[in-house]
C-alpha cells in the first residue's frame, strides 16, 4: 500500500452524512443516489431545495414539491457559494453548488435560508459521496438507468483507493502489533485531527504510545493480544490521544488484526475523533454532578443544618467538581471588604479581600448576577484591584453573589488553573447553590431573632435573666477550670416607681435605655451586663482578682449611673443599690447560679435598707440572715399547722371624742423556743412566697369571729370596727373577695365594720388591675385604707384614682412632728388636706406622746393610734377595754 496519498485531493469530509452512508449503499440506481443526496440536504441538513443535474438537466430535486423557477434558479447557480438573485424565490437566500467528480459534468446544487446554518461543508461532502457511489456502483447504461457492479478491492487501481480512503471522515491505519509496533500505513485526516502528518506519526512506532492519555494506557493496551488473530473481534476502544500541540483528543477506534502475507499480525483500523460527544458526555455528566449537588445541599438545609456548616460543605463540594482548583466562600459586612468563611484548597494567603462597587466584577455581582473571567492574563485594568489578591496559577474565576431577602450576605468565587474553564452554565450552577445558602442563612437569621428574643431584653437589647444565668454558670465553669474568681453585681435603681408611675412609664423606659449603655461601659467586654426585669440589672464579672476588684467596679457603675440623665428632654437624677458577690470555686459553698444570684440580690436588699445609693458586699451577716430566712420559711409553714399563731389587737380612738372606734389586728407568733416573735421578724419573709396569704388569710378569720363576738348587742352606730393588714399578694391572689364575702355572710359581720388596711405597692400593679379587686371589695361594703401612707411612692394626686376610704400616715412623718421638724410637719399637713379634701379619714399611726395627739388632731386627724393610747393587746385586754364606757382619752 502506498502511504503517499494526493493530499491535494482530500475532500473535507462532513462527519455529519456519516449516518447516511448506509442509504446511499443502499441505492439501486445513480437516480436513487440522487434523490437520496437532495432528500438528505433538506429533509436532515435544513436545506430549502436541493437538486442534482447533469448536462441535460434536473436528475433529482427535493424536497418533492419544488417550484420550477426555484429549480431552474438552482440549475443555472454557479459553482461554488452564491446569493440568491433578487426578486426571485430565492432572494435571501444562499446557494452552494459543487460538481461531482467521475460523473460526466453532473452537479449537486442546494440553497438555504438566511435563518438556517449553512451547509456548505456537507454539500460538498454529499457530491464526494456521490461521485464515490457512481465510481463503486454504478455505470450509466445510457438509457438512464444504472447497472449494479460490485467492484472488488483489488480492481481498485491507487487513484480510487485513494479517492475512498480520504473521503472517511476518520483516520485509517495499518499498524504492527504491541506498543511500539511499527505502522505501516495512515490516512492524512491525521494531520486535522492530532497535527500530525502522515509522516511525522509514522517516523516514530513508539508515537502512538506516548500520546496515549496515562489514564487510557492499559485500557488501550489490552488489545495488543496476538489471540485476537484472525478472529472477527474488533475491540471498539474509546482513548485520549495527545495532539501535536499537547490537547488531547477523544479516538474512536475500530480494528481488527489480520495476517500479512508474511504472517505478522497486523492492525487494520480507523480512528475517528469523538471529542466533541466525548465533551458533550462530560458536559452533561457534569451538569448531572451540579445538580446532584445543589439537590444534596437543599436537603441538608431543609434539615435545619447549621449555616456555617452548609457554608463549608458547599466550599467543599465545589471545589471537588473537574476543573476547579478552589472554591471559596466570601461573608461581607458592607460592600467594601469581603472577610474569607470557607476555603476547599488553601492556595490562597488573603482572609479579607477588597469589594468595589464602582468596577467590574463588583458591579453585575450587587445585581446579583455572576460573574465569569475567562483569562485573568488578558489587559483589564477593572480587573486590576484583584490582581494582587489573586492566589497563583489562577487562570479564570466564577463568581456568585450569595443573596438574602434585602440583602447581600457575600460571595461564592471559584478558581480553576485553566483559562476559560467556566461558561455560563458553572455561573448558574454557583448562583443556585447560593440561592440555597442564602435562603438558608436567612432562615436561620430569623430563627436567630426568635432565639435573640428568648435571650435579650428587648427594651434595652441587653442579655436577660435567662441568658445571663447561662453566662454565670459559664463564667463559674471557667473560674473552676482557671482557679479565678467570679464576681456577681445585683442593681436595682432607688424609686424607679417614682419615676415609672410619676412622669410615666415611656419616660421609665427611656431611664432604663439609657442606664443600661452606662452599665455596660463600667465593665470589660467579657463581661455580662443584663437586665432582670423592672430595673433590676445584673452584672457578671467573668474573672475578678478578689473582693476590692468587685468592689471598683461597683463603685465605678454607681458613679456612672449618677450622672444626669436625660429623659423627655429634662435632665434627671437616678441613683441605684448594688448587691456584690464574689465566688471562689472550692472555698464557697454556693453551688450553682442561682445562689450566687440569691447572694448578690441579699447584699443589695441590705444596700437598699442601709439608705441606698451605694453597694454591700454579700458577707456572713447576710448569709447568716439568708439562712435564718430559711429556716424562718420552714418554721412558719408549721407554725400555722400547730397554731402557734396569734393575733393582737391595737386600739384606734376618734380624736374628737376621744372614744374607742376599734382595733387593728396585729400578728404575732408564739414560737416555742423563741417565745414571742414579732410581726417585722417573719412578716417580710413570709412575703416573698405565698406563705403570706396563708398568714393573712387565718388573721382575718381571726380577727373577724372576735369582732363578731365583741359587737354582740351593741347598739347599732356604736360598732367595733377591725382592721386587718392584707399583704399586696393576697389582695391580688385568686379568691381574695370570695374570701371576704364569705367571712362576712358566715358572721353576719356588718361589712362597714372591716378595714382591709393595703399598702402602697398594692397600687403600683397598675389601676386597671388592681381597681377591679378595690371595687370588688367595696362592693361587699368593706372600707378600704391606704397604710403606712408616704413611705411608698405614690403621690398624693395618685390617691383619688382609687376607691379608698382612709389612709394611714405613716409614723416616721408622726416622728417628725413629735420631734418638731418642719419638713415632716409640712409633709403630714400636705397627707392630711390632700385625705380630707378626698373625704377620706385620716388616721395617725403611732402616736406615742401627748405632743403629737395634739399635733396630729391640730392638723385634722380624725383618728389616731399608737402606745401612748394603747399597745396592742392580747383578747382578754382588749375586751375590757370595749367593756369600759368612758372615753379612752380625754381632750
Ligand atoms: P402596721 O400595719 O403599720 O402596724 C402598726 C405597727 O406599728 C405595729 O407593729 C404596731 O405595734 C406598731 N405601733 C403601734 N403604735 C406604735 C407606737 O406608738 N410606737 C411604735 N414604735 N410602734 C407602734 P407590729 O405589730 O410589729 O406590726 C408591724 C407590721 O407588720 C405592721 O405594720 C404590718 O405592716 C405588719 N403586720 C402585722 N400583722 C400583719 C398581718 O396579719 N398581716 C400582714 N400582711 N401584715 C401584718
Ligand atoms: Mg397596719
Ligand atoms: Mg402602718
Amino acid at each position: 500500500m502506498n502511504p503517499r496519498i494526493n493530499s491535494q485531493r482530500i475532500t473535507p469530509a462532513s462527519s455529519a452524512l456519516i449516518p447516511f452512508l448506509p442509504e446511499f449503499r443502499d441505492c439501486r440506481s445513480l437516480i436513487e443516489a440522487a434523490g437520496t443526496a437532495a432528500r438528505i440536504l433538506t429533509e436532515e441538513l435544513g436545506a430549502a431545495g436541493a437538486i442534482v443535474l447533469d448536462e441535460n438537466g434536473p436528475v433529482a430535486a427535493r424536497p418533492t414539491n419544488l417550484d420550477a423557477p426555484v429549480i431552474a434558479e438552482l440549475s443555472t447557480a454557479p459553482s461554488g457559494i452564491s446569493a440568491g438573485v433578487t426578486a426571485t424565490p430565492l432572494a435571501g437566500h444562499t446557494i452552494a453548488g459543487y460538481p461531482i467528480r467521475n460523473s460526466g459534468g453532473m452537479r449537486l446544487t442546494a440553497a438555504w435560508g438566511p435563518q438556517v446554518a449553512l451547509r456548505t461543508d456537507e454539500v460538498r461532502s454529499t457530491a464526494s459521496i456521490l461521485a464515490e457511489w457512481i465510481h463503486q456502483f454504478g455505470q450509466e447504461d445510457g438509457g438512464g438507468r444504472t447497472r449494479l457492479r460490485g467492484i472488488p478491492a483489488r480492481d481498485l487501481n491507487q487513484d480510487d483507493f485513494t479517492d475512498l480512503i480520504e473521503t472517511i471522515p476518520a483516520i485509517v491505519y495499518l499498524a504492527e502489533m504491541g506498543e511500539s509496533g511499527r505502522w505501516r500505513y495512515v490516512s492524512p485526516q491525521i494531520e486535522s485531527v492530532l497535527g500530525y502528518t502522515p509522516e511525522e506519526w509514522m517516523a516514530d512506532p513508539n508515537n502512538w504510545f506516548h500520546a496515549l492519555h496515562p489514564d487510557d494506557r492499559d485500557y488501550a493496551l489490552a488489545f495488543e493480544d496476538q489471540r485476537l488473530i484472525g478472529l472477527d473481534i474488533h475491540p471498539p476502544a474509546e482513548y485520549r490521544l495527545k495532539a501535536r500541540d499537547g490537547h488531547y483528543v477523544w479516538m474512536f477506534e475500530r480494528a481488527r488484526l489480520l495476517p500479512d502475507k508474511d504472517g505478522s499480525p497486523i492492525w487494520h483500523g480507523v480512528m475517528q475523533d469523538i471529542s466533541a460527544l466525548k465533551s458533550a458526555e462530560v458536559e452533561l455528566a457534569q451538569k448531572a454532578e451540579q445538580q446532584l449537588l445543589v439537590a444534596r445541599l437543599g436537603d441538608m438545609a431543609v434539615r435545619g443544618e447549621d449555616p456555617d456548616e452548609l457554608l463549608r460543605t458547599a466550599a467543599s463540594w465545589i471545589g471537588r467538581l473537574d476543573r476547579v482548583l478552589e472554591a471559596s466562600i466570601w461573608e461581607q459586612e458592607d460592600y467594601e471588604r469581603l472577610h474569607l468563611c470557607h476555603r476547599s484548597a488553601d492556595i490562597g494567603q488573603q482572609t479579607v479581600i477588597p469589594f468595589l462597587t464602582s468596577t467590574f466584577p463588583g458591579a453585575p455581582l450587587i445585581k446579583g448576577e455572576p460573574v465569569l473571567i475567562p483569562n485573568w492574563n488578558q489587559q483589564d485594568p477593572r480587573l486590576d484591584p484583584y490582581r494582587d489578591v489573586l492566589p497563583e496559577n489562577v487562570m479564570s474565576s466564577a463568581i456568585t453573589p450569595i443573596l438574602g431577602a434585602d440583602q447581600q450576605f457575600g460571595l461564592i468565587i471559584v478558581h480553576s488553573d485553566r483559562a476559560g474553564a467556566f461558561t455560563e452554565e458553572d455561573g448558574n450552577f454557583l448562583l443556585a447553590t447560593a440561592n440555597v445558602l442564602g435562603n438558608a442563612i436567612e432562615r436561620t437569621r430569623s430563627d436567630q431573632s426568635l432565639h435573640y428574643r428568648l435571650n435579650h431584653d428587648l427594651l434595652t437589647e441587653l442579655p436577660n435573666r435567662r441568658l445571663f444565668t447561662s453566662r454565670l454558670a459559664d463564667a463559674m465553669e471557667a473560674a473552676e477550670r482557671d482557679g479565678t474568681m467570679v464576681g456577681l453585681l445585683f442593681l436595682d435603681l432607688d424609686h424607679f416607681k417614682l419615676i415609672n408611675d410619676g412622669i410615666g412609664h415611656h419616660a421609665g423606659d427611656e431611664m432604663l435605655r439609657e442606664v443600661a449603655p452606662r452599665l455596660s461601659r463600667s465593665v470589660r467586654r467579657s463581661d455580662t451586663v443584663s437586665r432582670f426585669g423592672g430595673d433590676e440589672f445584673g452584672i457578671v464579672l467573668s474573672s475578678v482578682a478578689d473582693e476590692a476588684e468587685a468592689w471598683e467596679i461597683a463603685e465605678r457603675i454607681l458613679a456612672e449611673i449618677s450622672q444626669p440623665i436625660a429623659v423627655e428632654g429634662t435632665e434627671r437624677l437616678i441613683t441605684a443599690s448594688v448587691g456584690i458577690t464574689v465566688w471562689q470555686p472550692g472555698v464557697d459553698s454556693v453551688v450553682g447560679p442561682e445562689d450566687l444570684i440569691q447572694e448578690a440580690d441579699a447584699a443589695m436588699y441590705q444596700a437598699k435598707e442601709a439608705g441606698r445609693a451605694r453597694a454591700h458586699m454579700f458577707g456572713a451577716a447576710i448569709q447568716e440572715k439568708m439562712v435564718r430566712r430559711l429556716e424562718v420559711e420552714r418554721e412558719l409553714h408549721r407554725a400555722i399547722e400547730r397554731d402557734e399563731l396569734a393575733v393582737a389587737y391595737q386600739p384606734m380612738i376618734d380624736l374628737g371624742s376621744g372614744n374607742l372606734v376599734g382595733f387593728e389586728a396585729l400578728v404575732r407568733w408564739r414560737h416555742p423556743d423563741k417565745g414571742l416573735v414579732q410581726p417585722g421578724d417573719f412578716i417580710p419573709i413570709a412575703e416573698e412566697s405565698e406563705l403570706i396569704r396563708k398568714v393573712d388569710t387565718w388573721v382575718i378569720r381571726q380577727a373577724i369571729a372576735q369582732a363578731t363576738e365583741w359587737n354582740r348587742g351593741r347598739p347599732a352606730g356604736r360598732g367595733i370596727s377591725i382592721s386587718v393588714n392584707s399583704s399586696t399578694r393576697q389582695v391580688r391572689g385568686e379568691g381574695f373577695t370570695d374570701l371576704v364575702s364569705g367571712l362576712l355572710e358566715r358572721h353576719d359581720f356588718p361589712p362597714e365594720l372591716l378595714t382591709i388596711e393595703l399598702t402602697e405597692t398594692v397600687l403600683l400593679a397598675g389601676t386597671r388591675q388592681v381597681n377591679t379587686v378595690l371595687e370588688g371589695l367595696k362592693r361587699l361594703g368593706v372600707r378600704l385604707a391606704l397604710d403606712d401612707f408616704g413611705t411608698g411612692f405614690s403621690s398624693l394626686s395618685y390617691l383619688g384614682e382609687f376607691p379608698l376610704d382612709e389612709i394611714k400616715i405613716d409614723r416616721k412623718f408622726i416622728d417628725y412632728l413629735g420631734v418638731g421638724d418642719p419638713r415632716g410637719s409640712a409633709i403630714a399637713n400636705a397627707i392630711v388636706q390632700i385625705g380630707r379634701s378626698l373625704s377620706m379619714t385620716v388616721v395617725a399611726e403611732a402616736v406615742s406622746s401627748e405632743t403629737t395627739l395634739q399635733m396630729v388632731r391640730d392638723l385634722g386627724c380624725h383618728a389616731a393610734q399608737g402606745y401612748l393610747i394603747a399597745k396592742p393587746l392580747w383578747t382578754p385586754d382588749a375586751t375590757a377595754l370595749i367593756e369600759r364606757q368612758d372615753p379612752l382619752y380625754a381632750f
